[in-house]
């Protein structure tokens, strides 16, 4: 990204064709192959127009050069397909379920050995930075949010060929940019914040390394994950507000959190933000913002914190995050979740007025009161 423009204006404008009578927006080209003689002779070897926008973006926010997969998990596969039989494999104790289940998938078949590590333990991580093939990091983690030391673990030696990744999904990069802070690479599953309106499943690997880059695209290419063609003109269109939309939901989560932890029948909030919250020193050390997740416990137990998911009104009881309308769920009810609290209600704010959804919040939790 040109360091004269920021991040607001890169994402405008980033991704687009200026040549007098270009259209404005790349569009969507719904052809698998091309007529011998071109650029391209088959979409999935030779990419396509549409994917190279949302790479564009995307890479200039990161730092680093992108590629745009069918998911987050695509790309992460992709990652995880680079590694050797034998290879030891780091990842946090509070992860995306889906990566730990890949992860031990993986051990199960005998590909690779995991081990998993706390995500403040830092310690640790630095251990197993010498020690480890692949060092996986997330951070805010999903979803008790807590920051590891990112910037530390990324910039200490690690063992020769060994890939650091960082899952900067939650902070998204504008609030984290993990190649900057020296990982090799910064994953995004861009269904969540970069698309931004529930539409679209996409994913986005970031990284600076010309050879890394090859591998991956040639695991994009022989495992097939690629994006879709609609998918990625969508993901454009999201990543054209994402600034907008991200600040507003930020706005709105921080006085919700403030609201809910003193909510008569809340008993815990987690938001990075917040003075109570353990690592908010970490988080104020490395994120730009302290994101739209927050996981709260209600009164109770999890029979309440159902009624809640299903008493709210405004916003939507569903999974997922990072779009214009808030969601809400408990996550212990997910599998590969069941080791979280019961009551825990993972909520990600939405665009909509701070007031409305306050008033559905409060009226959810108190029309559950015991
Ligand atoms: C959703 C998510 C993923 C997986 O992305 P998909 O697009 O659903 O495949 C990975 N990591 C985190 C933190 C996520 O929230």
């Amino acid at each position: 990204m040109a360091t004269s423009i920021s991040v607001e204006s890169w994402l405008v404008s980033a991704g687009r064709d200026r040549q007098p009578g270009s259209p404005l927006n790349v569009p969507p080209v719904p052809s698998s192959n091309f007529v011998r003689g071109g650029q391209r002779a088959y979409t999935r070897n030779d990419g396509a127009p549409g994917w190279e926008a949302l790479e564009e973006i995307v890479g200039g926010l990161e730092g680093g050069s992108s590629l745009a997969f069918a998911s987050g998990m695509a790309g992460i596969a992709a990652i995880f397909d680079l590694l050797s039989v034998g290879s030891v494999v780091a990842i946090p104790d509070d992860c995306y379920q889906g990566v730990a289940g890949l992860a031990f998938a993986g051990q199960e078949r005998g590909r690779w050995n995991v081990h998993r590590v706390g995500v403040t333990d830092t310690a640790s991580w630095l251990k197993m930075c010498g020690q480890a093939d692949l060092i996986w990091l997330e951070s805010p983690s999903n979803p008790l949010l807590t920051v590891g030391d990112v910037d530390i673990i990324c910039g200490a030696p690690r063992k020769p060929g060994a890939i650091l990744c960082v899952d900067n999904t939650f902070a998204t990069p504008l609030n984290q940019r993990p190649l900057i802070l020296g990982a090799d690479v910064s994953v995004q599953s861009v269904t969540k914040f970069i698309g931004g309106h529930s539409d679209l499943l996409s994913g986005v690997v970031s990284a600076r390394d010309d050879s890394l880059l090859a591998a991956l695209r040639q695991s994009r290419n022989l495992c097939g994950g690629t994006p879709g063609t609609l998918e990625t003109f969508l993901a454009v269109r999201g990543a054209r507000t994402l600034a907008l939309r991200l600040n507003k939901s930020q706005e709105t989560a921080i006085t919700l959190a403030e609201r809910l932890s003193v909510h008569p029948n809340v008993t815990l909030t987690r938001y990075p933000g917040l003075p109570s919250h353990p690592t908010q020193p970490a988080a104020s050390r490395q994120l730009n913002g302290y994101g739209t997740i927050i996981s709260f416990d209600v009164r109770g137990d999890a029979q309440t914190a159902d009624k809640v998911c299903a008493g709210v009104r405004l916003i939507q009881h569903a999974t997922s995050l990072g779009a214009v309308e808030s969601t809400v769920e408990r996550r212990a009810c997910i599998s590969g979740q069941e080791h979280l609290p019961p009551t825990l209600l993972r909520l990600s704010v939405g665009i909509e007025s701070v007031d409305d959804i306050w008033a559905d919040l409060d009226q959810a939790l108190r029309n559950t009161s015991v």
